[in-house]
Order: structure tokens, then C-alpha cells, then sequence
């Protein structure tokens, strides 16, 4: 009877497969969408034959039609570098696709869940970044697109709620890593993974003394699922990530000492606009979602490594 259906948008990507997965594990169906933009279908092959889970290849900046009790949104380019691919369609993605799904929240009446971004932040200039912390964006600048797509969509996720009584629930994920990140993602970790298993240079973009906070997989989906159960006027946003921080040099340094690598580090042109630092303030999360993170780096890039190890076949 409380047997629940689930969209997941985004699904065949990487926090979208693991998100799957344990909704399946719950009991739910699930109805994953995705247009296998920077989505792999070896991320849920495994599901494919389950029983409650259907797939569906669709791109979001269309609309769509479905009868579910949840939508969790993530259907959107994470890298950097894939999302800069095609800005225009990132944008259309964030924001004519935030529409397409919150038009089937409002219909139906459920719970719609943003995968939003510590990149609203930009390059703050407050540090840890609190969430009433407005931001310091570039309008006009190659992250762009991600970001002011990831604050309109907010702004949308918002105004569905104030305006059409949407159930709206925006965490603002920061730096998740895990198995499943495709190794050509171009994301810090996975490059420096795949780079020192493979005996590669180590690209460090600028000095690496720029800082990220990396949350493992797991620990994101809990906060996920934990963010989707809260009442309906428990809207966020909420800031999700581990406040670990690190720099991009101790990062390399890290998976180079674990790997046994022989790579060596060099060094490129740090890309416009990039973050100087970066580390959540997650107390709303522990006072609404009774959350913290569990797993440290060092675990996260154990597991890490060795999925990269298993599917480069090193
Ligand atoms: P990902 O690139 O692995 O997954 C995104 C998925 O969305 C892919 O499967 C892709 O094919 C799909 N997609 C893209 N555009 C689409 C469209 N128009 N229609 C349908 N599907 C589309 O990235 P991820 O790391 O799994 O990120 C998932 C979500 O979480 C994204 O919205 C991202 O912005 C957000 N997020 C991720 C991180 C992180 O560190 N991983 C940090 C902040 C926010
Ligand atoms: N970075 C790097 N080398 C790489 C990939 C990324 O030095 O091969 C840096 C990047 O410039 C940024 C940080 O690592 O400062 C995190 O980059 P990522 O693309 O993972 O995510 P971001 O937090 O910038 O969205």
C-alpha cells in the first residue's frame, strides 16, 4: 500500500544510479529519466532487469508526463567541462527543465527535490559558505551557465512554492565523488584517480592551493533521501557536503601515495572564474536532517580507487 513511484531525473548519471539503487533497495518504483548526456547505461544496467525500475531516455528541457509521488531533479551536466560543452543547453537544462518537472510537482501535488550547488556561491567570499550567504557570481563568465542556471532554477523552485503551494526542497550539493564518476568526467578526482593508475601526469590547474570539501557518494544519498522525507514547508535551501577541506596539491599528493603512483605532478593555466576555496557550513543540515557526513576522505578514496581499478582494468 505505501509503496511509492519515484522520478528520478538524471538517473543514468553518477549521484543519479546510486540515488536509484537505494530507492529500489527502500521498495519503490522507480522511473528514471535521463538523456545520457554525461549519463552511462552501464551506471544501472544492473537495474535494468529489476522488476520496479523503468527507464526512460528523455531530455528534460521537454515536457514530460507521468503519474509519480517524488521527483528528485538532477538531470544536468556536474563537470565542468561538460557542462561548458553545450552552456546554452546547460541553462536550458537548468531552467526550462526546472519548469518541466516542477509543472508535474504542481499537478500532482508531490515533493520535488533540487540537486542545487555550492556553485550558487561562486567564488565566495565568505568562508565556510553559510546558506544565507548570497554569493559571488560572474553573470557573464564561462561557469555561467551552471551557475546562474543553478540560482535561476532556485529562484524557480522558490516561486513554485510561494505561487503554486509546491513542496519544494533545494540542498545545495558540494563536491561528491564516488564509484560511477565516468573517467573522462574531468572532475578533480576521477582525473587524478585516472591519471595516477595509468601512470599520467597529474594535471593540477593553478598552484593547487585552491581548496574543494569532497563527500563521499553514500553519505550524499542518505542526505538526499533524509531531505525528501522532511514536511512539506521544509523547504531549504540546504547546504550537503563534507567539511573536510582540502587542497587540489593534497588531494594529488593523497591518491599518489595511495595509488603507489609514479605519476608526476605538472601544472596548467587554472580555468576562469574557478573557486579559490570552497567548504560547506552544514548545521542546518545536522539540525534539520540529524545528518553529518560519516565517511573520510581517505575511506571514500579507497572505494574510489578501486572501482577505477576494476573498470580500467589496471
Ligand atoms: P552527472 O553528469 O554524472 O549526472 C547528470 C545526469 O543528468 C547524467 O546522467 C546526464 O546524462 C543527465 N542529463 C543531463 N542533461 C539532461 C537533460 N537535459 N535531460 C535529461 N537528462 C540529462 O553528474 P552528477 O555528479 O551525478 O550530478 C547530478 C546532479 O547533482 C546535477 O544536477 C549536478 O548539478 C548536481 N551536483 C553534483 C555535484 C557533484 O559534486 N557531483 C555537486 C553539486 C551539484
Ligand atoms: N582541477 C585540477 N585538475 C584537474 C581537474 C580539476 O587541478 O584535472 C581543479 C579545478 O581547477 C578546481 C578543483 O580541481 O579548482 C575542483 O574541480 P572540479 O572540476 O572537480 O569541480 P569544481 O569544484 O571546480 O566544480
Amino acid at each position: 500500500m505505501n509503496k511509492k513511484t519515484i522520478l528520478v531525473t538524471g538517473g543514468g548519471g553518477f549521484i543519479g544510479s546510486h540515488l536509484c539503487e537505494r530507492l529500489l533497495k527502500e521498495g519503490n518504483d522507480v522511473i528514471c529519466v535521463d538523456n545520457f548526456f554525461t549519463g552511462s547505461k552501464n551506471n544501472i544496467r544492473h537495474l535494468l532487469s529489476h522488476p520496479d525500475f523503468e527507464l526512460i531516455r528523455h531530455d528534460i528541457t521537454f515536457p514530460l508526463f507521468l503519474e509519480v509521488n517524488a521527483l528528485y531533479n538532477l538531470a544536468c551536466p556536474a563537470s565542468p567541462v561538460h557542462y561548458q560543452h553545450n552552456p546554452i543547453h546547460t541553462t536550458k537544462t537548468n531552467v526550462i527543465g526546472a519548469i518541466n518537472m516542477l509543472g508535474i510537482a504542481k499537478r500532482l501535488k508531490i515533493p520535488i527535490l533540487q540537486a542545487s550547488t555550492s556553485e550558487v556561491y561562486g567564488d565566495p567570499k565568505q568562508h565556510p559558505q553559510t546558506e544565507e550567504y548570497w554569493g559571488n557570481v560572474n553573470p557573464i563568465g564561462i561557469r555561467s551557465c551552471y551557475d546562474e542556471g543553478k540560482r535561476c532554477a532556485e529562484t524557480l523552485f522558490f516561486d513554485y512554492h510561494r505561487q503554486g503551494g509546491v513542496a519544494s526542497k533545494v540542498v545545495r550539493i558540494f563536491n561528491t565523488y564516488g564509484p560511477r564518476m565516468l573517467p573522462n568526467d574531468g572532475r578533480v578526482v576521477s582525473n587524478f584517480i585516472v591519471q595516477a593508475l595509468k601512470g599520467e601526469d597529474i594535471t593540477i590547474y593553478g598552484d593547487g592551493s585552491q581548496s574543494r570539501s569532497f563527500c563521499y557518494i553514500d553519505d550524499l544519498v542518505e542526505a538526499l533521501i533524509r531531505m525528501m522525507g522532511t514536511p512539506a514547508e521544509i523547504t531549504g535551501p540546504v547546504n550537503l557536503g563534507n567539511p573536510e577541506e582540502f587542497t587540489v596539491m593534497e588531494l594529488a599528493e593523497k591518491i599518489i601515495k595511495m595509488t603507489s603512483s609514479k605519476s608526476k605532478i605538472v601544472f596548467h593555466p587554472l580555468p576562469q572564474d574557478d573557486p579559490i576555496k570552497r567548504k560547506p557550513d552544514i548545521s542546518k543540515a545536522k539540525k534539520i536532517l540529524k545528518w553529518q557526513p560519516l565517511i573520510p576522505l581517505d575511506e571514500g578514496l579507497v572505494k574510489t580507487i578501486q572501482y577505477f581499478k576494476k573498470i580500467l582494468n589496471v
